[in-house]
């Protein structure tokens, strides 16, 4: 069948390179309101079917951010920012991974580097709630990244294997799957910072784990995405690196002009 070159996309060609489709999650924190899930979900966005863009709003806005999704019959999936390691009893203030599910979340962020810092998540508690995620069928993000420190005292790939060690434990343990879940490398210097890695720092880190994950079943479906400082100037050389699959986007994903100005294009 012929194909015009011109009707060969950016956003098809980053698959047919990947080979993994490519995931932009919007990690709206502390933020967002009804209004804004309503700009969002309103919002034709320029694809459904070449690459997954996610929307972690805040949990008590997940059951209406569901319904606009659905009233509106846009393509966008919904995420959760944290999951308690419980999956039920007396935990105060806690939301479990069914609960995530129920609310209609098909992705949940755990080890996001705010929660390793300010709520003592370690990556063991991590490495937990990604067990509590996918037996939910919520698919985990699993944030890993080094602090400054670490860079300069080159223990980045250290701290990086540290954080994945015990993940790759839990998901060999119980055979699970790598096409399940996904890693968000965020080096905490570069988050909400403005100082972005480098395509060609970021590729590095992406590339190690990559193969630190490989004995991992289905390794090769692992989606890596990058997060730190990402917006419409620097996100296309991100998602030109062969190891990144996307991108876990905090500032630029609260203004739907700055999100739409960051995604691939079709
Ligand atoms: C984040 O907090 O996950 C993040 C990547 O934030 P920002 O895009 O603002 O750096």
């Amino acid at each position: 069948m012929y194909v015009p070159v011109a009707l060969v996309t950016i956003a098809t060609r980053f698959w047919v390179m990947h080979m993994r489709k490519c995931l932009i999650a919007g990690n709206w924190k502390l933020n967002g309101d009804h209004a804004l899930c309503d700009q969002f979900a309103s919002t034709v966005f320029p694809t459904d079917s070449s690459f997954d863009i996610v929307i972690c709003p805040p949990a008590t806005l997940l059951q209406s951010m569901q319904q606009l999704i659905k009233k509106h019959s846009s393509c966008l999936r919904l995420g959760g920012q944290d999951v308690s390691v419980e999956s039920q009893g007396a935990f105060t203030g806690e939301i479990s991974a069914k609960m995530l599910h129920e609310a209609g979340a098909q992705y949940g962020i755990i080890g996001h580097s705010e929660r390793r810092a300010y709520f003592a998540e370690t990556n063991e508690k991590v490495a937990i709630k990604m067990a509590q995620l996918l037996a939910a069928n919520v698919s985990p993000i699993v944030c890993v990244g080094e602090s400054r420190a670490a860079r300069d005292q080159q223990q980045t790939l250290a701290v990086i294997e540290a954080q994945l060690s015990p993940i790759k434990a839990v998901l060999q343990q119980q055979a699970l799957s790598c096409s399940q879940i996904v890693i968000g490398y965020e080096p905490l210097w570069a988050v909400g910072s403005d100082q972005p890695a480098s395509p060609e720092q970021a590729q590095q880190v992406h590339q190690f784990i990559r193969e630190s994950m490989a004995d991992v079943p289905d390794a090769e479906a692992l989606r890596i995405i990058y997060g730190g400082s990402v917006t419409a100037d620097n996100s296309a050389a991100l998602l030109a690196m062969p190891d990144i699959d996307g991108a876990l986007v905090g500032g630029a994903a609260l203004n739907i002009d700055s999100f739409l100005g960051l995604l691939p294009v079709v």
